[in-house]
Order: C-alpha cells, then sequence, then structure tokens
C-alpha cells in the first residue's frame, strides 16, 4: 500500500506551521477514505460537480474539511460555499463579493485564499500583485468574508529556480499585509515552497500516485 507511505513520507518532510491539503481531484472516496483514516483532515477538490459526491458518501466522517482549489465560475459559487469550507482560488473583486453575499445568505463561514498571478500565463486565473494594494484592503473589510491568505502557483514551464522567487514574494505580499497563510507549493515545488514559507501545501500526484486529468 503505497498511499499510506506516500503520505507519511510527505508529513514527516513538512516543518511546523505548514499544512497538508491532500489534492483529491480524480479520485474516489474510497481512496479519500482510506486518507482519512490515517489522519488527514483536509482536502482539495477543483470540480463542483465531482467533489459533491464524494463530500456526501464521507460527511459521517465529521471532522473532514474540504477545500476549493479550481477556477470558480460565478454559477457555482452557492454550492461552493454550501459544501466547502476554504476556497483557494478568488481571483477578482466580483467573486469575493459573490461569495461573501452567499455565505451571509447560507450562514456559512468560509476561509478565502486570494489567488495572484505574479508572471504571465493565460491557462491560470489570479489577480495582477498590483492590484493588490487596492484589493487586500477592500476584501479585509467585508462582511461576511474571511480573507486568510494568498494563493499563488507558478506557470507550467517555470523552472524551479524562479518559481522560489515567484515564492517569497508571494510570502513578501501576504507578510506586508499581515496575512498569515499562503497557499502555494504542489508536488513538483513543494521544497522551494516550504522554503519560501508556504503555510498550505497542495499535494495531489506526490500522495495519490499520477492522475488521468
Ligand atoms: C491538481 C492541483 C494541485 C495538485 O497537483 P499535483 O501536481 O498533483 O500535486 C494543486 N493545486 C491545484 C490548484 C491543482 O489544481
Amino acid at each position: 500500500m503505497t498511499l499510506s507511505s506516500n503520505w507519511r513520507k510527505s508529513k514527516q518532510a513538512l516543518p511546523k506551521g505548514v499544512n497538508l491539503l491532500a489534492v483529491s481531484k480524480g479520485h474516489s472516496s474510497q481512496v479519500i477514505q482510506q486518507l482519512a483514516e490515517l489522519g488527514q483532515i483536509d482536502f482539495g477538490e477543483s470540480r463542483l460537480q465531482d467533489a459533491v459526491p464524494k463530500i456526501q458518501a464521507l460527511s459521517k466522517m465529521k471532522t473532514l474539511s474540504w477545500h476549493f482549489i479550481g477556477p470558480l465560475q460565478s454559477n457555482k459559487v452557492r454550492g461552493v460555499v454550501q459544501n466547502f469550507s476554504f476556497i483557494h482560488s478568488i481571483d477578482s473583486e466580483s467573486l469575493a463579493e459573490r461569495v461573501a453575499r452567499i455565505a451571509g445568505e447560507e450562514k456559512r463561514s468560509i476561509k478565502n485564499f486570494l489567488q495572484v498571478k505574479f508572471l504571465k500565463d493565460p491557462t491560470k486565473g489570479g489577480v495582477n500583485p498590483h492590484d493588490l494594494d487596492h484589493l487586500v484592503p477592500k476584501l479585509l473589510d467585508l462582511p461576511n468574508f474571511n480573507l486568510i491568505g494568498l494563493m499563488t502557483m507558478a506557470p507550467f514551464n517555470c523552472p524551479l529556480n524562479e518559481r522560489k522567487n515567484l515564492f517569497q514574494e508571494c510570502r513578501r505580499y501576504a507578510d506586508h499585509f499581515n496575512l498569515k497563510e499562503c497557499s502555494m507549493g504542489m508536488s513538483s515545488d513543494w521544497q522551494e515552497a516550504v522554503e519560501a514559507g508556504t503555510t498550505w501545501l497542495r499535494l495531489g500526484s506526490r500522495l495519490f500516485g499520477k492522475r488521468k486529468d
């Protein structure tokens, strides 16, 4: 059984204060349950329609915490707010306002990350770092919206040494705004993210093995 050894190895490698988010997209509720039984609490999913059946199947495991990490379309916000505790992919002011309004209506308290795009990448969302000065104070003041940190992803072809700079930049912005959390680092660049001060590593294939995307 490699899942448990992958998980133990990953947990052991993490300094204190770095949380492990198990990215379970593409994997069944049975596999998620195996990991949950080892003690994993936080699971990440990137598509609402794939996640909801798994969340329902595992609803008896009360301690599990679900994180939405994919692109979030406005017509999916209510479903995400109803089913998830964290959103890592807030990438505009209007999306934040919508999440806040619906969280209020649904009486749900969601922890949110603002996704930032430090390098040009047409395949990914995220706000321009130059907009943070304007945006972060607004979101911190938004009722029913709990902004806990910044999230970023490196472009697909970004070399490892540049990833580290990018993660350090994200950490500096988060510190500047007194935001504790940084969601950064995936299976291929988790060490660079740890060195730069991530607090949430999002690991998929390193835990579960390769998936057919
Ligand atoms: C799929 C995904 C991950 C995990 O990727 P791995 O390379 O399998 O670790 C992390 N973050 C986001 C936003 C993802 O979509």
